[in-house]
């Protein structure tokens, strides 16, 4: 589902399937406060990781309600809506699917029954062992009447079931039972009637930050969301680790040993420039790369300019470095990218112009530098490139902040497939010919880690190196749609009012499934376990 007609995403061309991002996940436990409209505007700062769905979840001590629907943040919810939402803890999720189609169903907070209660819970990340978890679920509760059965086809879903499936302990016990045996990338937010929990993968491959409110903590996945709810960054939720909060306080515990492995795109794209990841401010990251890769690949030209806006800080830095003078080049119609509507087939042909147009007066008989973030499926750059020659630059030289991306991610970014990836089949000259660019450079794997000032060894590159530093599955284990795909079979009870909208019938294969959703090419050399 995928790319399904009237998907939000950042491409140029509307409608196309373009690489996507991360979810967005925000907790708040704050008597006296508001917090459903924190959590709102929590959500609201993090919309750019997910554009899919968004929902928020709060308690009073003693009931959970719960709000979630298709769509932005500022479509989901409005004052009658969040005004229904009493308590003094929430947790909100904003969603862009990685495992299981982007529907009503998969929508976040997941629900689940406990024995003394509700949890709600959100996810930021991608797992790679949901189908052993899944058999688990199956082993331990046949008879779960949870989200699995409601047709919640996520590796949410499946957590969510683990942890509330247990009635004989309590859900902080059953956390720190189930959470080691989790693989992949998770930030979790839940919460039950009175506490609120987060937890983070042993590798922290995605962000997620601790923050203090007068009266209360935050937890969120950037330090952006916490500036916008005037709560002061504590710490990051450590790897390993997690976090309890109730009316006694906060409390800490580990679950598993820390091994780090922060994802490195983060700072290339994901996050917002005004986040700060592992102590390194992710603008200041951004321009050290456009610094670097000015050293790495200089031109004569007359003027760096941006692809606005993930390409800015990049630029800015090029520009620095080279001394050559930084300028606007194009104009973003800020508001691409949020309506539901498809374009006409003459607008498509134009796409690009719906969300790019060049300055002519700026642009005409200047020698371009011009400077982005990451090449995909090199759909972007193709299009600028001609079209700022049709405004008249006399050269068009294009500079990437990253190297070039050849692997798919497994950990929470839906890339494209490795066949769609233009870097896996061509070489920088190639790249640059199929783009139309007079000269090409992309940022070298030293350049980029060192931007970021982590050490190597603590950050993930799996996207440009094909070095999985967490174990992958057999090949049949993965694949977004690997819940429905399976669900037919699993022997979950989907009790009296369950529907199973959407689910793959049984024939279709797996291969159906991976080709559709564009997962890799299996056993391919080189790539370790
Ligand atoms: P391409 O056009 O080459 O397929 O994609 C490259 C463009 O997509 C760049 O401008 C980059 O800023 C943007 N981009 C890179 N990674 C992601 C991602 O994960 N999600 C979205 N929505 N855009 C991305
Ligand atoms: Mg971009």
């Amino acid at each position: 589902m995928a790319g399904g007609d009237g998907r939000l995403n950042h491409d140029l061309l509307p409608g196309e399937k373009g690489p996507q991002d991360a979810c967005g996940v925000f907790g708040v436990w704050a008597p006296g406060e508001e917090v459903a409209k924190l959590s709102y505007f929590g959500l609201y700062a993090l919309q750019h990781r997910g554009q899919e769905s968004a929902g928020i979840a709060t308690s009073d001590g003693s009931k959970i309600l719960i709000y979630k629907d298709m769509g932005l943040v500022s479509q989901v919810f409005n004052e009658a809506s969040l005004s229904t939402l009493l308590g003094h803890l929430a947790v909100g999720h904003t969603r862009y699917s990685t495992t299981g189609s982007s529907s009503w169903q998969n929508a976040q907070p997941t629900l689940g029954r406990t024995a003394g209660g509700t949890v709600a819970l959100g996810h930021n990340g991608n797992l790679t062992n949901t189908a052993e978890l899944l058999e688990l679920v199956r082993e331990r509760y046949p008879k779960v009447d949870g989200e699995l059965a409601r047709g919640n086809t996520t590796d949410t879903a499946v957590i969510t079931a683990l942890l509330t499936g247990d009635l004989d302990h309590t859900l902080e016990a059953t956390a720190m039972e189930v959470l080691p045996r989790l693989r992949g990338a998770f930030c979790l937010v839940f919460m039950d009637e009175t506490t609120l929990y987060a937890a983070r993968d042993p590798q922290g491959v995605r962000p997620l930050v601790l923050g203090r409110l007068e009266r209360g903590w935050v937890v969120a996945s950037e330090t952006a969301a916490l500036d916008i709810v005037g709560a002061s960054f504590v710490r990051e939720v450590e790897p390993g680790e997690l976090i309890t909060i109730d009316q006694n306080g906060l409390r800490t515990q580990r679950f598993a040993e820390v091994k780090r492995a922060g994802c490195v795109f983060e700072y290339v794209y994901l996050a917002r420039p005004d986040t700060t990841i592992a102590g390194r401010g992710v603008h200041e990251a951004r321009v050290e790369m456009g610094r670097q890769l000015a050293a790495e690949y200089p031109v004569e030209a007359d003027l760096v300019i941006p692809t606005p806006e993930s390409g800015t800080p990049a630029a800015i830095g090029y520009a620095q470095a080279s001394g050559i003078p930084f300028g606007q080049g194009l104009v973003k119609n800020t508001y691409v990218g949020r309506t539901f509507i498809q374009p006409s087939e003459t607008i498509r042909q134009r796409g690009i112009k719906l969300k790019l147009n060049p300055l002519k007066e700026v642009i005409k008989g200047k020698r371009l530098i011009v400077v982005d973030d990451s090449i995909v499926r090199g759909n972007t750059q193709r299009a600028l490139v001609s079209m700022l020659r049709e405004a008249g630059a006399a050269e068009v030289h294009v500079r990437i902040s990253s190297p070039p991306i050849t692997w798919p991610c497994f950990y929470g970014i839906d890339f494209a497939s490795r066949a769609e990836l233009i870097a896996t089949g061509l070489g920088v000259d190639e790249v640059r010919q199929a783009i139309g660019a007079d000269s090409l450079g992309y940022l070298s794997e030293d350049g980029m880690i060192a931007s970021t000032e982590q050490p190597r060894e603590s950050l993930c590159t799996a996207c440009f190196t094909g070095v999985y530093p967490i174990k992958l599955p057999e090949s049949q284990h993965l694949g977004k749609n690997l819940l429905e795909r399976d669900f037919s079979s699993n022997g979950c009870d989907p009790g009296p009012d369950a529907e199973f909208e959407g689910v793959l019938t049984p024939e279709s294969t797996l291969a159906d499934t991976l080709a559709q959703h564009g997962q890799v090419p299996f056993g391919d050399p080189g790539r370790p376990e």
